[in-house]
């Protein structure tokens, strides 16, 4: 394809996106897509010849479309959002068209400059201590395992990535029994062993009890084993649980373990002050993530990880072959050393446009919309006699079951289940399930952009009508 070429599918293309950010609503939300369906369209081999993009961009439409489901569709109430916005689109457009590779300072200085600035505005604007240097990652996932790989080399001296784990005892981890998966992964890629996790027990709010934590690692003291690191989680997946965080950061000062902090989703929050209380005790902790990418209007992949003490991340990850030496050593960031990813996105870009679009007031806005109408719908749902809130909720999520009188107990998970299906299957709004207690639970998470107290009224009414006329 030439640069005329280009220019002209470009312009087209752009027409398309603003017209599907305005029509997003005419799609169901979660496509009535079955396996297989979308394979049956694509031809086993690819093509030997070249295609016309106009064919190409037909087949985007007429086939990959239908089986998309529309997350940014204001009625997506499931998971975690994945926000995504104009400016933050805009930033990918450029980000892919100079498609530098941003490993080193020199490989794109203003690519590490600027990821060192705006993770500084954001630290400032969540309210982390200054003491704290931040980077970007694709996913917490991803910080996660970066967090248990610095807690194992920090407790072995930086000797463990030599000598690996043989001889070096039981690793022991500690965190909520509400914990996300992401921690059971990244436990076994640091070699730890998921059988080393201890899932501490939870109150009656579904917060780690720090007493409980405490014992469990004097536990593992008295057995010889090695506590090291223990995960707090502000705003767990399941039912947005918020761990008490001071309390924590004490019993792992005491016992010199490392603290990590996940705040993938409920860190966005923090750009509230009045939801600062969350992180009270922050100053005990080694490292703290959060996703812009979910609730901060920048889209997937953007995920900020923070350390307090950058010198264990970088003796942790630093390699440095003769071809990766460049003459500006230490004055600068290399952020390849500063997590497992040696090739990295710019990703940096996104996040200064959404920051210097919206402004600190308007992702406060943006936020607490959320939270806002989010706690007003919960509170009708509690009202009503036949629903029930299974979980307090503290934020823009909460869970919920319906809970007619006439209905046995033992009947209830298969009946919410029916319900759950039948509201996903309208193509209207969208929820995920957990459990909660054994209970089978329907959650709702309200994050979308485009999300307005229209959109949760709509979604009130379809989950009622549906519950009420589901046998
Ligand atoms: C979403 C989430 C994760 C995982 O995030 P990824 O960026 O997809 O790896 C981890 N912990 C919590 C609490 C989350 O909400």
């Amino acid at each position: 394809m030439d640069i005329k070429d280009f220019r002209k599918n470009a312009h087209n293309f752009v027409d398309w996106m603003a017209d599907y950010m305005e029509n997003i609503e005419s799609y169901p939300v979660k496509p009535p897509t079955k396996p297989g369906d979308i394979l049956a369209q694509l031809p086993a081999m690819a093509p030997q010849t070249p295609e016309q993009m106009n064919d190409i961009f037909k087949d985007f439409q007429d086939i990959i479309m239908p089986g998309m489901t529309h997350w940014q569709h204001p009625g997506f109430l499931a998971y975690f959002p994945a926000n995504a916005s104009p400016p933050s689109i805009l930033a990918e457009m450029l980000t892919s068209t100079v498609a530098a590779q941003c490993m080193s300072w020199q490989t794109s200085p203003a690519a590490t400059e600027l990821e060192e600035r705006v993770l500084d505005w954001l630290r400032h604007m969540i309210g982390l201590p200054d003491d704290f240097h931040g980077v970007i990652q694709d996913t917490a996932s991803t910080a996660m395992l970066s967090a248990f790989l610095c807690a194992r080399e920090r407790l072995n001296d930086f000797k463990t990535n030599h000598s690996g784990l043989n001889d070096a005892g039981r690793h022991c981890c500690y965190a909520s029994a509400e914990v996300h998966s992401s921690t059971d992964k990244g436990i076994r890629m640091a070699g730890l062993g998921s059988d080393n996790l201890r899932k501490i027990p939870l109150d009656e709010n579904f917060s780690m009890i720090p007493a409980e934590l405490d014992r469990a690692i004097k536990a593992d003291i008295d057995a010889g084993h090695k506590p090291t690191c223990v995960i707090a989680t502000l705003g767990s997946t399941s039912l947005s649980a918020i761990d008490p965080l001071q309390a924590i950061g004490e019993i792992c000062r005491k016992y010199n373990v490392w603290l990590h902090v996940d705040a993938a989703w409920a860190g966005s929050a923090l750009v509230l002050p009045e939801f600062r209380w969350m992180i009270a005790g922050i100053e005990n902790a080694d490292s703290f993530v959060f996703n812009p990418h979910k609730w901060l209007l920048t889209q997937f992949d953007c995920s900020a990880f923070f350390v307090r003490d950058k010198s264990a991340l970088i003796r942790t990850f630093e390699i440095l072959p003769e071809y990766l030496k460049t003459r500006e050593g230490d004055q600068v960031n290399n952020y390849r050393d500063w997590g497992p990813q040696l090739g990295r996105r710019f990703r940096a870009l996104k996040l200064w446009f959404v920051i210097r679009s919206y402004g600190v007031t308007g992702l406060q806005d943006h936020i607490r919309r959320h939270i806002d109408m989010t706690r007003a719908l919960a509170e009708q749902v509690a009202q009503e006699p036949d629903f029930e809130l299974l979980a307090p909720n503290p934020l823009a999520l909460f869970c919920f079951r319906y809970r007619p009188a006439q209905v046995a107990e033992g009947d209830l998970d298969a009946l919410n289940e029916r319900i759950f299906e039948a509201i996903n299957d309208s193509g209207e709004i969208y929820l995920t399930q957990t459990r909660i207690n054994g209970k089978y639970a329907i959650r709702l998470v309200s994050g979308a952009p485009l999300t307005r107290q229209k959109h949760l009224d709509k979604a009130w009414q379809i989950i009622k009508n549906i519950s009420r006329s589901t046998k």
